[in-house]
């Protein structure tokens, strides 16, 4: 099976998070086609599925996401961004390489290839992600569906098709931190309280310190400061609050908790009673290289010839929430042009990426 027109079909609709524009209905109508069960999971604003067809062999669920970031102006395409075009090999849209592509490889693959096979795709991954695969998990461990091996078709890839798979993903954390003083008048400095002058050395201590340095699979954290605010425009007034912002890309000698403990025995000395706000958008999270990962390996190995290197970089993925319920590990397109104008893919990397696909199924049907 080819897996191009499906990919076109799907670029053709404009589900920019969270609209799905009917992207689901054609993806579950092509799996139906091809002997899966399809369960719709909406939650709140989102569409999302479970698709699952029996099979030998282990239990592999692909997940995916339907969603895309909006175009920006498509003035700026060389194509419609939901045209689905191609011109010269190379299929233009937005989805092409994040991530519509791969699920069209994957549902290709599947059709063509015996193996106890599952789906889980959502329609929020770009966006808030809340409602999308967490929700969908939290159903799968209810009805016994988690399976053995989890494979993310998110881009992976650094310059060539199978150079890369991704084996973990480190945390992110955002503080905001305010510290209130007590304003007043810079030549009676001692009526006030400058709220500054806390918050400096605090950022310092912070900016600082080394958080580690790299664990096995991971590279060291590290820490930036974003933003300082006050929005004094008074050159002879102590301001009454300022607020800093920082984010924290950490890696798995480090939690969301141990982290917020951290910030805080910082603030103390500095600035105590400083408001400090914390926002992680995932833990960081490792499938240690086994048995699953090297079939996955094996699998892309055999197909392009290249042994794939096993990493952690980049920012988050929907794998942070598959990683609580069993082994997980992605593997797509070459990223280049994800988030871009002019997205795009060759259409002979998404048929190779079909054959590696089918290679990684029937690697887990025996
Ligand atoms: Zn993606």
């Amino acid at each position: 099976m080819d897996p191009l027109p499906l990919a076109q079909f799907l670029l053709r609709c404009p589900s920019v998070t969270p609209e799905d524009a009917g992207a689901q209905k054609t993806l579950a109508e092509a799996l139906e086609q091809i002997g899966f069960a399809v369960t719709h999971l909406p939650f709140g604003n989102i569409k999302n599925f479970y698709a699952e067809r029996p099979g030998p062999g282990a239990h592999l669920c692909f997940a995916g996401h339907t969603d895309v970031v909006p175009p920006g102006s498509a003035d700026n395409w060389k194509h419609d961004p939901f045209a689905g075009v191609v011109e010269n090999a190379i299929l233009y849209g937005r989805g092409a390489c994040d991530m519509k592509t791969a699920i069209a490889a994957f549902v290709a693959a599947a059709a063509a290839t015996p193996g106890r096979v599952s789906l889980l795709i959502t329609g929020d991954e770009e966006g808030e992600a809340i409602n999308g695969t967490a929700r969908v998990l939290e159903w799968m461990a209810a009805e016994k569906k988690i399976p053995d091996f989890c494979l993310v078709g998110e881009p992976t890839c650094q310059a060539r098709l199978g150079d890369t798979i991704k084996i973990g993903r480190r945390g992110s954390l955002s503080a905001t931190i305010t510290v209130t003083g007590r304003q007043g008048h810079t030549a009676y400095p001692h009526r006030a309280d400058n709220p500054i002058h806390r918050l400096i050395p605090a950022l310092a201590e912070m900016a600082a310190q080394k958080l580690d340095a790299g664990t096995e699979w991971f590279e060291p954290s590290t820490l930036q400061i974003t933003t300082i605010d006050v929005g004094n425009p008074a050159s002879n007034v102590i301001p009454a609050t300022v607020t800093a912002k920082l984010n924290i890309r950490f890696n798995n000698a480090h939690t969301e908790a141990s982290l917020t403990d951290w910030l805080t025995e910082c603030l103390a000395p500095h600035a105590p009673g400083a408001d400090l706000k914390i926002h992680c958008s995932g833990e960081a999270f490792l499938t240690k290289p086994g048995p699953e990962t090297e079939k996955l390996a094996a699998a892309v190995k055999k197909v392009t010839g290249i042994m794939p290197a096993q990493t952690t970089g980049g920012g988050t993925s929907d794998a942070r929430f598959i990683a609580r319920y069993c082994p997980v590990a992605e593997f797509g397109l070459v990223g280049a042009t994800m988030h871009q104008t002019d997205e795009r893919v060759p259409v002979d990397e998404l048929r190779n990426l079909t054959v590696i696909y089918q290679a990684v199924i029937q690697s887990f049907a025996n």
